[in-house]
């Protein structure tokens, strides 16, 4: 009679993947993948009357909790782990209609997650579309001699970075004066000086704004900007 190490009775009624060659003590099948230990014996799964059930190796967590609780009967299958001394759960056996039927659960769980995604992208981009009109609105209020696609495109790119993604207090502070003129300024230094190319020719960043000031400060004089434009900005 060959004799199985019993795990511990409180796992309960419990499915085992022998590390060792065991044939079934009733109908003497074997070797068996699966087997239950019914007074220190092993078992068939279809002696125990577990043979109707399928496996499901453990690593989702949602299906395994939905499929277990969609089958009235579900027994947790376990491998003994030499190097760590103790039962390691593989998996559960269910009954393949309550698997059907989480699964089922599961892809309907999924298709409303991509729903509730593709929602939520379309109310962001009405915000950023939001945002971005009324920050070119601003621009165009300080500098209302800006080209309206240059208006626009800074405006664009503000709301790429910010806007309805942070939420409406941090889009109401980036449409604060100093950041639109910050944007604007921005935009110029790069489109309208030779600010990059003096950058990419290794002049430091200070003494490269330093060289552009007047240039920035020309551009916005004539898109009607009347304030003091600091040196620093
Ligand atoms: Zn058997």
């Amino acid at each position: 009679m060959q004799v199985v190490p019993t795990p511990p009775a409180h796992i309960g009624l419990v499915v085992i993947q022998p590390s060792r060659r065991r044939h079934c003590a009733g109908c003497r099948r074997g070797p068996l993948s699966m087997l239950v230990v019914e007074g220190r014996v092993p078992c068939c799964l279809d002696c125990a009357d577990l043979g109707h059930l399928v496996f499901l190796p453990r690593g989702d967590t949602a299906l395994t909790r939905r499929a277990r609780e969609e089958s009235t009967l579900s027994v947790v299958v376990v491998r003994f782990n030499r190097r760590k001394g103790r039962y390691e759960r593989q998996g559960v056996l269910v009954e393949e209609a309550g698997l059907a039927r989480a699964e089922a659960r599961c892809l309907a769980d999924a298709e409303a997650r991509r729903r509730r995604r593709v929602r939520d992208a379309r109310r962001r981009a009405v915000q950023d579309a939001r945002f971005a009109e009324a920050f070119a609105a601003e621009i165009l209020r300080l500098f209302p001699g800006c080209p309206r696609d240059r208006a626009d495109g800074i405006a664009a790119h503000a709301s790429a970075r910010g806007s309805g993604r942070v939420g409406r207090g941090a889009a109401g502070r980036a449409l604060s004066e100093g950041a639109v003129v910050s944007a604007v300024v921005a935009s110029v230094r790069h489109l309208d000086t030779s600010y990059d190319a003096l950058l990419m020719g290794g002049v430091p960043r200070r003494e490269a704004r330093r060289r552009i000031a007047v240039g920035v400060e020309t551009v916005l004089r004539e898109w009607g900007w009347e304030a003091d434009i600091g040196a620093g900005r």
